[in-house]
């Protein structure tokens, strides 16, 4: 049974924390470097529902995405309902270890588990990192598509192979456009536009997606005459970073498989995006209602 510091460390070799943002908060957030470690839950939040669904699995490390805590704090106060997540971990000897810039740009990384999840060829990095020599790690993902489908069939395809959120899949674009080539991008992606109009592909997928950059995007390309239209598919985060959990735990797995460690792997399947209901729109009564 491997001790806690000799899982983080075999963790950091796969999501070096040096190669986190500068503004992130990677790394250990509480636990004892020298307990052991049988039980390891991946999840994407760090919040109570996960912190509690660690404890009732009896895990004793839990790896979120987001950090916990991403500014100073000065209070672990149970009255916080962070610092509750601390005290419920601490109470029950679980870790909790945070890898989230440092996983986004990792080769393979988030983008590449979503990229997988949505059954596209890797073709490259969309921002890649300018100190990586191998050229293979760095922001989003550039894909293709093994047969071109219609926007609309990839938007099904997405709605399909994601987990299932209230919000579902948004489409900005002509649903009968063909998308060979799509950018992907796990979390929030609409500060990636340049790169991704730069990358010329059909289609690009990620979350969070505003109304102006959208917009601006899409009035863009309808007036540039070199680009095809580009369409845009908004999910939610927590969907597009789920996919990342389950190759995590199989990245450990295969780590703990290489040391004999005794160490039973587990990914949430609680949702935790904070959506929790969608109302479609019935009103017939505006002509460019979406279809
Ligand atoms: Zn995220």
């Amino acid at each position: 049974m491997p001790r806690l510091s000799e899982v983080i460390a075999a963790l950091d070799a796969l999501w070096p924390p040096e190669r986190a943002e500068a503004w992130d908060a990677v790394g250990t957030v509480c636990g004892d470097p020298d307990q052991d470690v049988s039980r390891v839950l991946f999840a994407v939040d760090p919040v109570q529902e996960i912190a509690d669904e660690a404890v009732k699995l009896g895990a004793d490390l839990l790896v979120t995405h987001h950090p916990l805590y991403l500014r100073g704090t000065t209070t672990v106060a149970a009255s916080t309902f962070k610092g509750r997540v601390v005290h419920t971990l601490i109470k029950n000897d679980v870790a909790l270890h945070v890898a989230h810039t440092n996983a986004d740009t990792a080769d393979p990384g988030v983008s590449d588990a979503l990229a997988g999840a949505l059954d596209l060829r890797v073709v490259r990095p969309l921002v890649p990192d300018p100190t990586d020599a191998t050229g293979c790690r760095g922001l989003g993902r550039v894909c293709a598509l093994d047969h071109p489908l219609t926007v609309r069939e990839f938007a099904a395809r997405a709605a399909e192979r994601l987990p299932a959120t209230a919000q579902g899949i948004r489409v900005a674009g002509d649903p009968d456009a063909l998308v060979r080539t799509v950018a992907v991008s796990g979390g929030s992606g609409d500060s990636l536009f340049d790169a991704v109009r730069a990358a010329g592909v059909d289609a690009f997928l990620t979350a969070d997606l505003r109304h102006h950059p959208v917009s601006e995007a899409r009035a863009r390309s309808a007036h540039s005459t070199a680009d095809t239209p580009l369409a845009l598919l908004d999910a939610a985060h927590w969907a597009t970073e789920w996919p990342w959990c389950e190759l995590a735990a199989a990245q450990l797995d295969e780590i703990s498989d290489r040391h004999g460690w005794d160490l039973r792997v587990h990914v949430s399947k609680t949702v935790t995006d904070p959506w929790t209901a969608h109302a479609a729109s019935i009103t017939t009564d505006f002509p460019g209602a979406p279809n």
